[in-house]
């Protein structure tokens, strides 16, 4: 996912391996954003943790059937 610098307008591309830690981490803490580090300007620059969920695969189920099967009994 590419992301543009506030202050330089360096723009650079953030890790799919990143994001997916970085977005849980941000969940967890209930934080809105991700601070990434502009590779240019080394300012902070701060990634909507929305925007970056788009990129982030939801973690899959391991066995798809078993929750169906859980719906089902309740
Ligand atoms: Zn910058």
């Amino acid at each position: 996912m590419n992301v543009r610098c506030n202050y330089c307008g360096h723009s650079f591309s953030l890790g799919r391996e990143f994001m997916a830690m970085a977005v849980p981490q941000a969940l967890e803490k209930r934080q809105k954003s991700v601070v990434v580090e502009c590779a240019n300007c080394r300012k902070q620059v701060k990634v909507p943790v929305r925007q970056m969920q788009r990129f982030v695969p939801r973690p899959a189920p391991d066995a798809p059937e078993e929750s169906l099967e859980e719906s089902e009994a309740s």
